[in-house]
């Protein structure tokens, strides 16, 4: 009864501020207001009107009707994608409600489709063959290449055909353990193609991190390349596969396949470790096969791939993402959120071994048609000016970043961006972490000339697609907020007692219902989906995220409730730098916690406490270091090792947190109650050895 009401009560709740905001006089505002809630920026009107949601009237009537009528809205999309088989109209979607029991999310039930289709072929037959889909940018300037839609689809096919040959079936698990070449997305897009699930594992990943994650998926293949150029640095990306490969065979599982694609720009293969057995050069096999390759149709609810997340607690959980929900969803996410037109030059500045990678350098604007950038490089090489140097080179109009790229690119000074035109730019993007207002006008004001609108994308690698993210002309901004929630998301909050909670209020963000970009499961362990993220708040996806509502309704992301620390994007838990640390024969314990820093967005600090009898000395320092440099990669190399005789602890032995990162930022006056502590003196001892 009133459970029914209060149901049917919140769906048609539209976000209360996105209707009131009245948008006749738009100025832009820039800097001028103080705080941040009231300081609107509003969309230029010109880019307003041409926008797909061009006021937040025709925001709140397409949001309305999401929530109402799900099945209609979102069937009414889906048809302009290619169908072997249309999906069940009288079954549509199985959404979540943990109260009847097993989480089983399912979207475009009986349908029967295939995501590389849709991608490739499909903008073939509506006339963009000769487009440019991909345009690739080498680490050293000047060295770049492209590919049209036609020409990709020959290579994506090419390499489904090879995998076919060599016994990749649907259904059967790929790593991909690749840079930004182009072979990246052709990686992906060929097993889509051929109903294979992709997982790929980001090339900064040490060989302990690779080998963690092909062991835990048992891939037929594994794709690699021989040597990788990034900034001034070259790397030997096939000797980490390698010993990955090892460590798997000592534990059971064995590769039978490796491909390598030859990197002559970063290594030759006269100087690349070999095994006859099992190594093939990508270049002698792969071209030798047919362009032309049938596609694997598969169901609505086949999995396209896996993606592991940084695992907060150590475990790395392998997200899964299914076909056509996640088709779906990613494209319409992108067309809106960038506000994409056919003519848009668009550039995603993440790796495919994130899930920006995924759903926002490939899939997403790939299914729109649109033309997208791979830059192999990193953004500071050779000077902090080529990000610029690239937007002005193929007249970028979408860009999309991260706050800590931001952050570091504005502390090198705005004669590297001024430079350069921008004339080009029409919408910008952000993604990975909350943006702090004042790089966000900087990004807003130096980088966009004050034109572009922001899109500050709230989601995660579960969610597929953004959830929570400003539709570029639709309203104003306030520089730190993500805005309002996508079409069909019901981002609501909610306390500790899981009641949610309206207005003006701050607590913990989930999601009522599901949505078509949603993950299924955690790959092989469906128990641990449920707990960690569906039974903490009964009748919601929790997504681990704190969040504050403002009286006109505008969503303020405060970051995750665990621990997981952010460094440069970057995530990586407490638990797995901890774990590293300890291995170290002459480590005893470990604790560690994310300080504030200038460039990173989090630095790594971390508490170490030596086994018995060993002395402080900077080789030790160096080399716990390495140890996590090895273990995990350099991302996650603390900033900072702080001696520690002990650790504050509780009496029941748990590490009081709370207190080392007071420590951690000298904050030593906010020490709080320490009398619950085992032993308070330690405080002290940490404290004199603070500088140490
Ligand atoms: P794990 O779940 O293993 O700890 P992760 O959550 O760090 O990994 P992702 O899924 O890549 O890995 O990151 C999603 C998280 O990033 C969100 O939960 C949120 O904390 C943060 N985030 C992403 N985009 C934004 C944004 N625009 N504003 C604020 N926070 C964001
Ligand atoms: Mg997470």
């Amino acid at each position: 009864g009133s459970d029914h009401l209060r149901h049917v009560d919140s769906m048609t709740r539209v976000p209360s501020g996105a209707g009131k905001i009245s948008y006749l006089n738009a100025v832009v505002l820039g800097e001028a207001l103080a705080s941040e809630e009231n300081d609107l920026v509003f969309p230029n009107p010109e880019l307003s009107a041409q926008a797909l949601v061009s006021s937040p009237e025709q925001y709140a009537e397409m949001y309305k009707k999401s929530i109402e009528d799900p099945a209609g809205f979102w069937s009414e999309i889906a048809s302009q994608f290619y169908w072997k088989k249309k999906w069940d109209p009288e079954v549509f979607s199985e959404n979540l409600d943990v109260r009847k029991g097993n989480v089983k999310i399912e979207w475009f039930i009986g349908g029967i489709t295939n995501v590389c289709y849709n991608a490739l072929d499909r903008n073939i037959d509506v006339g963009n063959g000769d487009k440019v889909a991909i345009l690739w940018e080498g680490n050293e300037p000047g060295q770049d290449g492209k590919l049209t839609y036609r020409e990709l689809l020959e290579k994506v096919c090419q390499l489904s055909n090879y995998l076919k040959d060599v016994g990749v079936r649907k259904g059967d698990t790929v790593v991909i353990y690749l840079p930004m070449l182009m072979e990246l997305p052709i990686s992906m897009l060929a097993c889509a193609r051929i109903g294979a699930v992709h997982s790929v594992v980001f090339a900064g990943f040490s060989s302990e991190s690779l080998s963690q994650r092909i062991m835990d998926c048992k891939p037929k293949v594994v794709i690699t390349c021989n040597g990788v150029r990034r900034g001034p640095k070259a790397l030997a990306l096939k000797d980490i596969v390698d010993s990955a490969l090892v460590e798997c065979t000592k534990n059971g599982f064995s590769v039978g396949l490796c491909l390598i694609y030859e990197n002559q720009s970063a290594m030759s293969r006269e100087v690349t470790k070999w095994q006859d057995d099992r190594d093939v050069w990508w270049q002698d096999v792969v071209p030798k096969f047919p362009t032309k390759c049938e596609v694997e149709w598969v169901e609505s609810e086949d999995p396209l791939f896996l993606l592991y997340t940084s695992g907060s607690t150590g475990k790395p959980k392998g997200v899964l993402h299914t076909t056509a929900g996640y088709m779906v969803y990613t494209a319409t996410t992108f067309k809106y959120a960038f506000d994409y037109k056919p003519s848009d030059i668009y550039w995603c500045t993440a790796d495919c071994g994130w899930i920006t990678g995924h759903s926002y350098v490939t899939y997403g604007p790939l299914l729109n048609g649109a033309t997208i950038i791979v830059f192999e490089g990193a953004p500071n090489y050779p000077n902090p000016g080529r990000c610029w140097d690239i937007v002005d080179k193929y007249k970028v109009s979408l860009f999309y970043t991260a706050p800590t790229l931001v952050r570091s690119l504005m502390r090198d000074g705005d004669e590297y961006v001024t430079r350069y035109s921008r004339k080009s730019l029409r919408v910008l993007g952000s993604v990975g972490e909350p943006i702090n207002p004042s790089a966000w006008r900087w990004f807003f004001n130096v980088v966009g000339g004050a034109r572009c609108p922001i899109s500050d994308t709230w989601w995660q690698t579960e969610t597929g697609g953004f959830m929570i993210t400003p539709l570029p002309g639709a309203w104003p901004q306030k520089p730190g907020s993500a805005t309002f929630p996508f079409f069909g998301v019901q981002a609501v909050i909610v306390d500790e007692k899981g009641i949610e909670i309206e207005g003006e209020c701050s607590g913990y963000l989930c999601i009522k219902k599901s949505w078509p970009g949603a993950f299924r499961t955690l790959y092989g362990d469906h128990e641990r989906y449920e707990t960690t993220y569906f039974k903490p708040f009964l009748g919601y996806y929790f997504s681990g995220d704190g969040c504050s509502r403002d009286k006109d309704g505008y969503h303020w992301l405060t970051g995750r409730v665990d621990d997981v620390i952010n460094v440069s994007g970057h995530r990586i838990g407490t638990a797995e730098i901890e774990s590293a640390l300890v291995s170290h024969p002459q480590c005893a314990e470990a604790a560690v916690v994310g300080v504030e820093h200038e460039v990173k967005g989090q630095g790594i600090y971390a508490f170490v406490t030596l086994v018995d009898g060993v002395p402080y000395s900077e080789e030790l320092r160096k080399s716990l270091i390495l140890m996590v440099r090895n273990q995990i990669g350099a991302f996650a190399a603390p900033d900072k090792i702080h001696w520690a005789p002990g650790l504050p602890k509780t009496r029941s032995g748990k590490i009081m947190r709370r207190i080392l990162r007071k420590i951690a930022s000298r904050q030593l006056n906010e020490l709080g109650d320490t009398s619950t502590l085992a032993d308070p003196a330690v405080v002290d001892q940490l404290i004199a050895l603070a500088d140490t």
